[in-house]
């Protein structure tokens, strides 16, 4: 590990060298810098956003604030049922924005914190490559010895006449007041958790996709009963809608399609059609360093990327965009290159995620068409589908749906998949579990803890 030798170089160029120079810090970045600071390395971030990244600033953190919100309104409707004389007068989607603003930047103040407590410097700015070992911030160059890429991802805004009418997830969390009519276009777990707020909270909730349905890469029956959920909740969803030019009308917002369909007229049109990885900027070549068609930077199981000394980690990297995914590899790689952890580096199989729709769905491992690609013959499938008691006492009845995949003569778990009440709590637990190597067997041994949704889980036939 290097560092600085009075005498042999100026103090500036002593102040602008480390051990590691980490791009980017979001979750991933700051997990890497820290950890490795931890060990002793001299390490600095470079970042020109509020520190945190997407996850704290507009990800993970005022997300599920917002879908907190929506949970409470889902109550206050069922109050009745269980004897409540709610009088709901309003909700003030404008208050809420600047309690939740406020937690954030007492986050992004602890994300400071943190760094100044561990030594590692902040470096203010977009940064980009010289070579191999230097990068430039608004005219500085400071080397390292090694460079970490964690510059994660932006909202892909389609390229087709009137797409800046679009608002996109980052402008979601600027919005002061609520629209009263809104359409999201896309398929993927943001657009689904953005529509189930919106229709909670009251908006008039539209959503389209391009293909057949929402959350294609999950398994289908997670899809399936989304959908229905939705559109019992009241949401409008409309498949095949391949978006060619927007409008703005008197009524309001119009998307035009290529088949000739256009929207309702909305106040506010989301686009959640996918992300960017944020490497445009970064000037790769400079450093020799690859990316794909895309844009994202390839790294093997260790993080290596194609140039010796620079690792990338997280959204930039093409593989599962998760925060989790992110701090586990960032560490992971610092226990190794600083920590003396030969070998050690993140399992990127079986890496549970919970999706915060309106139910909420958990899901690990593979699903059902994955399994009998791979497996064939020996997968078997458990499936129940049942009305979770908390609305046994009303009119609203939303179901809940479980699926278990075994493979094998001793039904190893290989894919464990919920829709419905406390999937997002349920989940981590059974990871552990199927992690381990969980067999049914081993599930069906397991005491149900009753009365729960949860148990389903280990009382499957
Ligand atoms: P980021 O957190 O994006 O950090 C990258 C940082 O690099 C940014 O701060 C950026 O400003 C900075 N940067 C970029 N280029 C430069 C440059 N040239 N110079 C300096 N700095 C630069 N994940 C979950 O696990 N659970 C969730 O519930 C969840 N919800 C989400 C909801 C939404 C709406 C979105 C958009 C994402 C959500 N995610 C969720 C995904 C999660 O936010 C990301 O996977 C995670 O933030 C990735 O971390 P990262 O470190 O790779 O990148």
């Amino acid at each position: 590990m290097r560092r600085a030798r009075s005498g042999v170089e100026t103090e500036k160029d002593v102040a602008d060298k480390f051990d590691l120079l980490v791009i980017g810090g979001g979750s991933g970045g700051l997990a890497h810098a820290q950890r490795a600071s931890e060990y002793g390395a001299t390490a600095a971030v470079v970042e020109y956003g509020p520190l945190g990244g997407t996850c704290v600033n507009v990800g993970c953190v005022p997300k599920i604030v917002m879908w907190y919100a929506a949970n409470h309104a889902h109550q206050f409707h069922h109050a009745p049922d269980y004897g409540f004389d709610v009088n709901l007068v309003g909700h003030d989607w404008g208050a809420l924005k600047l309690r939740r603003d406020a937690y954030i930047e007492r986050l992004n103040n602890i994300y400071a914190n943190n760094l100044d407590k561990r030594g590692v410097t902040h470096i203010k700015g977009g940064a980009r490559f010289v070579d191999a070992n230097t990068v430039e911030v608004d005219g500085r160059s400071y080397r390292a010895e090694r460079i970490v890429v964690a510059t994660g991802g932006r909202p892909i805004v389609p390229e087709i006449p009137g797409a800046e009418m679009g608002i996109t997830s980052d402008d979601f969390f600027e919005l002061e007041t609520r629209p009263k009519r809104v359409l999201l276009a896309g398929s993927g777990y943001v657009s689904v958790e953005l529509a189930g707020v919106f229709n909670a909270l009251g908006s008039e909730t539209h959503v389209v996709v391009r293909k057949e349905g929402v959350l294609r890469s999950f398994d289908k029956m997670l899809a399936a009963e989304l959908m229905q959920a939705m559109q019992n909740s009241g949401i409008a969803l409309d498949t095949g809608v391949i978006p060619e030019s927007v409008q703005k009308t008197d009524q309001g917002i119009v998307l035009h399609a290529e088949d000739g369909r256009s929207s309702v007229p909305v106040d506010a049109l989301v686009w959640a059609v996918g992300r960017a990885p944020n490497t445009e900027a970064l000037d790769v070549t400079k450093a020799g360093l690859q990316m794909d068609r895309d844009g994202f930077i390839p790294t093997d199981e260790y993080q290596r990327t194609n140039v010796e000394n620079i690792f990338a980690l997280g959204d930039v990297t093409g593989r599962e965009a998760l925060t989790p995914v992110a701090i586990a590899a960032g560490r992971r790689l610092a226990d190794r290159l600083y920590g003396g952890m030969q070998g050690r580096h993140l399992d990127y199989r079986l890496i549970p995620t919970v999706i915060f729709s309106h139910p909420t769905i958990g899901t690990v491992g593979m699903t059902e068409d994955e399994a009998r690609d791979e497996y064939g013959d020996d997968v078997k499938v458990y499936t129940s589908t049942f009305t979770p008691m908390y609305y046994a006492l009303g009119e609203d009845k939303q179901r809940s749906s479980m699926k278990l995949i075994t493979t094998g003569e001793d039904e190893r778990v290989i894919g464990c998949h919920v829709i419905g009440e406390g999937a997002d709590e349920m989940m981590q637990g059974f990871a552990v579990a199927i992690r381990m190597g969980a067999t049914k067997a081993d599930l069906d041994d397991t005491v149900a803890i009753h009365p729960t949704s949860a148990e389903e889980l280990v009382t499957m036939r």
